[in-house]
């Protein structure tokens, strides 16, 4: 099918079954949210991504005005965990063009491991990979960590809040540094202290929409890889899945006024309903890293819609 038909065709199928148009200034009231959750594009130099991005972007546009916003799940780019400055640069630079060239829509951005930089620029190899101009470690920058990321996506802070009609969203940063080597997924003691007071002061006729990068709870961070333990045993290795899952269960089992929690990482698409919360897990834009489908999931973005009776319903879009 030709690509324009195609879109076509997807716009019209979303419009028709879960996108009904609205009209009169009371049905503008009851008119649901509706946003598309982008995640992990990993946008690096290369026709493939590039167009890849394009593409998932032009498509998401083809929704509007059904679609009001979009959230970006982290991932943004490649990597900017172990190459230097410059490199660290150039996907930034890309994501910008890319964005700026295709995007029309307001995007919320939240923070994916990949978007940190300089945890992981190996120390023997810092001389020669980092170029600063002045021979210094990546850990003595301004930029280093998670600075850039925030700087350059302009978010208010890497973890944050905001508002739209009778929906909260709560964006959390998932990716904590392992001192002793790799990352872990988990809310920090700051970060936990902002997510306890931001609940309590949401007033309780709202709904919340929890966003992370990283799972808070998935059954795909088990599946990742296709086998973990010798024995058969599943394995849910703490990057792939928050560790502290069963406090924050604890703190959300008060807060029944929580309904979705967000999230990409995994590449890998699922559907989890515990405790009255559904948490769903949406795929990745870049598919296997641009190199096609991961497992059985081709490259997609999901639309959600929450309505103002605190019900939703998310749909996986296949873009390509
Ligand atoms: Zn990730």
């Amino acid at each position: 099918m030709k690509r324009k038909t195609f879109l076509k065709t997807t716009a019209v199928a979303l419009g028709g079954s879960l996108l009904p148009a609205w009209s009169s200034a009371e049905d503008e009231k009851k008119k649901p949210i509706r946003f598309a959750h982008i995640t992990d594009i990993h946008v690096k130099p290369g026709i493939v991504p590039e167009t890849g991005m394009a593409k998932a972007l032009q498509h998401v546009q083809q929704l509007h005005p059904q679609v009001d916003f979009i959230i970006n799940g982290g991932d943004s780019i490649m990597d900017a965990l172990e190459v230097d400055k410059q490199k660290t640069q150039i996907q930034w630079d890309l994501f910008h063009t890319i964005l700026k060239k295709e995007n029309n829509l307001p995007i919320y951005h939240c923070i994916g491991n990949h978007d940190v930089w300089g945890w992981f620029i190996k120390e023997n190899l810092a001389p020669d990979s980092y170029r600063d101009g002045q021979g210094g470690k990546p850990k003595d920058d301004r930029l280093y960590g998670k600075t850039w990321v925030v700087e350059t996506l302009e978010m208010r802070n890497r973890f944050y809040s905001f508002t739209k009609g009778k929906w909260h969203f709560i964006i959390l940063d998932s990716t904590q540094m392992n001192p002793v080597g790799g990352y872990i997924a988990f809310i920090d003691p700051e970060q936990l202290q902002w997510l306890q007071e931001d609940l309590l002061a949401t007033p309780k006729d709202q709904f919340v929409c929890i966003v992370s990068h990283i799972p808070i709870l998935s059954i795909c961070a088990a599946l990742f890889f296709d086998r973990t333990e010798a024995n058969g045993d599943l394995k849910i290795q703490r990057n792939l899945m928050h560790t502290d899952f069963l406090a924050l269960k604890k703190i959300f089992f008060h807060y029944p006024n929580i309904k979705l929690c967000l999230s990409g990482h995994i590449h890998l698409q699922d559907e989890l309903d515990y405790l009255g919360i559904k948490y769903y897990c949406n795929g990745a834009v870049s598919g296997n890293w641009w190199k096609g489908a991961f497992q059985e999931f081709a490259p997609a973005y999901a639309v959600v819609e929450l309505s103002q009776d605190g019900s939703f319903k998310r749909t996986m879009v296949s873009y390509e």
